[in-house]
């Protein structure tokens, strides 16, 4: 069967490689249909993700079919439409014992630590498959995932009703965020430095927008604000001077919630944390959210359908990779199809 792999920074190739068997632990053998393409696939091919190891077959957006189950599976049966969890754990560390296999000590990440979903079959646990809402197609499917990054931010940031957000970065994250931010409060300030962007995030439900590079940033968010600075801040564009930028933006007992994945050092000073007593939290992948993902999606309260832009067959990765360096505009979710 065919497979894009990562060799090493830079080199990306279609190999040939076995089709996976299933067995005790990788009980279910599914189909893949659709894998989407994430900035963090991006940063694997560039060499800028920390976390990733070389070679890795990558794609953590992972849909397909049932094709066959083992004998203990309970729940799955062949044919079934499902997306999977990104995210194994071992179950008995610490971080595992307190429910949050998400930063797992021995976590292993499809398609950035272990083997992922840009092949044409993938075995794994059932207990890793969730089953897709009928009215989702396979391609609008895959962005589950980056839903559930999103629900992981807004529940490490507590949000609530009363909250005064402010999302700094209104690109894929910051998107995929205030979709599940607008139903949890009102009162929504987006930071970027587009104005299409901003545009976008203000018909998405923003109600305040600043675009950082034309605006006092920090006046504005005070203004907004009624003078006293956000209840939590989420950062969503991860970039140099984003976490400095956050804590002065966020009031007395807020929280701010870091997603970067930069490992360039940034300078902050403790008195913004202390003086306020800010909780600086980390949203890392995510936790047990795709099933609350699915249910919003059967309530009714999540339509993921539009945000897909571009689709390439598997055989075609290179210039799926390749069209999303040139950063053009019209380029939003681009998903890898498995009909060649
Ligand atoms: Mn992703």
């Amino acid at each position: 069967m065919k497979a894009v792999r990562i060799v090493k920074p830079e080199q990306l190739e279609l190999i040939e490689v076995e089709k996976p068997v299933i067995n005790e632990k990788d009980n279910v053998l599914i189909r893949m249909t659709a894998a989407g393409i994430c900035g963090s696939d991006v940063g694997i091919y560039h060499g800028t993700n920390a976390a990733a190891t070389y070679p890795r077959i990558i794609g953590h957006e992972i849909v397909g079919v049932v094709d066959q189950v083992g004998p203990n599976v309970q729940n799955l049966k062949v044919g079934d439409r499902v997306i999977v969890n990104q995210v194994t754990s071992c179950g008995e560390c610490y971080p595992c014992r307190k429910g949050r296999g998400n930063v797992c000590d021995h976590l292993a990440v499809r398609g950035v630590h272990i083997d992922g979903g840009y092949r044409e079959f993938i075995a794994v646990p059932e207990s890793d498959c969730y089953i897709l809402p009928d009215q989702l197609s396979d391609v609008d499917a895959v962005m589950i995932e980056p839903t559930t990054i999103a629900i992981q931010s807004c529940t490490r940031a507590q949000l609530e009703q009363e909250d005064m957000l402010l999302l700094y970065g209104a690109g894929a994250l910051g998107s995929s965020i205030l979709r599940i931010a607008r139903q949890m409060c009102s009162h929504i300030i987006v930071a970027d430095i587009m104005d299409d962007k901003l545009a976008e995030a203000k018909a998405a439900g923003a109600k305040y927008t600043i675009n950082t590079q034309k605006e006092d940033f920090l006046e504005k968010v005070l203004e907004y604000t009624h003078g006293r600075g956000t209840t939590v801040s989420i950062d969503a564009a991860c970039v140099k001077d984003s976490l400095l930028n956050l804590l002065k933006a966020t009031g007395n007992a807020g929280r701010v919630i870091t997603m970067g994945f930069s490992t360039a050092p940034t300078e902050v000073n403790q008195f913004l944390i202390t003086s306020k007593e800010l909780d600086v939290r980390g949203s890392r992948l995510q936790n047990k959210m795709f099933g609350k993902a699915i249910e919003m999606i059967h309530a009714g309260t999540l339509n993921l359908s539009g945000s897909v832009s571009h689709t390439f067959p598997l055989t075609k990765a290179q210039e799926a990779f390749d069209f999303l360096d040139t950063r053009d505009p019209s380029i939003r979710k681009i998903v890898l199809t498995f009909d060649f």
